[in-house]
């Protein structure tokens, strides 16, 4: 899968997609990650990405010559590749929108900043994605988000295949059961003896009611 990133901030990205299994995924060739610097298509000598918004109001925003032209140039590279533009707007971001988009061989996430967008470049959006009720100052986090969600589900990166599957949220709802490791007790707090038992059909049940 070929992941292009708009964004004026790319140096926030390597430390997130070049560590553990996001870096491990690009070593193994299943991922390829590109960041297209919104600065390139600003205009005029200053590089202009952004303008005050019509109508007043507080902020600036992102105008949209440059935004469209750096989709322009991603579809480009990649013209079957699907556009998501992460912003307050969008629909809910969960785990069965993780599930659709690891199945598609390219993604484009646009990251705008400051008081966000010109509306218009939505038409040259495929998805819009919110991810909670909260306001962050840019699309880069909710990018990586994004990003570590999917690329996590490309066949090959996990491992065990079904763990994926097994996991919190597999039907966007119910979070798995609570897990242990040894030792046996710590700070007097001891692992449920039914875990301990070796009865699977017993620790299946309990792990079916402890989920919620
Ligand atoms: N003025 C906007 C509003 O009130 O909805 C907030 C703009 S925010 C400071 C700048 C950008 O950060 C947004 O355009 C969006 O790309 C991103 N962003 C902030 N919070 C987000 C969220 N909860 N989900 C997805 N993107 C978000």
């Amino acid at each position: 899968m070929k992941i292009q990133i708009i964004t004026l901030f790319p140096e926030m990205f390597p430390a997130v997609l070049e560590t553990s299994m996001l870096w491990k995924a690009k070593d193994k060739g299943l991922v390829e990650y590109n960041y297209i610097n919104l600065r390139d298509f600003g205009l005029g000598r200053r590089k202009t990405v952004d303008d005050t918004p019509y109508g007043g109001g507080d902020g600036m925003l992102l105008k949209p010559e440059p935004v469209v032209a750096a989709i322009e140039r991603a579809k480009q590279n990649d013209p079957e590749a699907l556009v998501i533009l992460p912003t307050p707007r969008g629909q809910r971001y969960v785990q069965s929108e993780a599930k659709a988009l690891s199945k598609a061989t390219g993604l484009i996430i646009v990251c705008p900043r400051y008081e966000g967008y010109d509306e218009r470049i939505t038409k040259w959006i495929d998805k819009q994605y919110s991810i909670g009720n909260y306001v962050l100052t840019g699309g880069e986090l909710p990018a990586m988000i994004i990003i570590d969600s999917v690329v996590r589900l490309i066949p090959g990166v996990l491992g065990g295949e079904t763990s994926a599957e097994i996991e919190s949220f597999a039907d966007d709802k119910t979070i798995e059961y609570p897990q242990y490791t040894r030792p046996e007790e710590f700070k007097g707090m001891k692992v449920p003896e039914v875990l301990l038992s070796g009865d699977h059909a017993k620790i299946e049940a309990w792990r079916k009611n402890q989920q919620s």
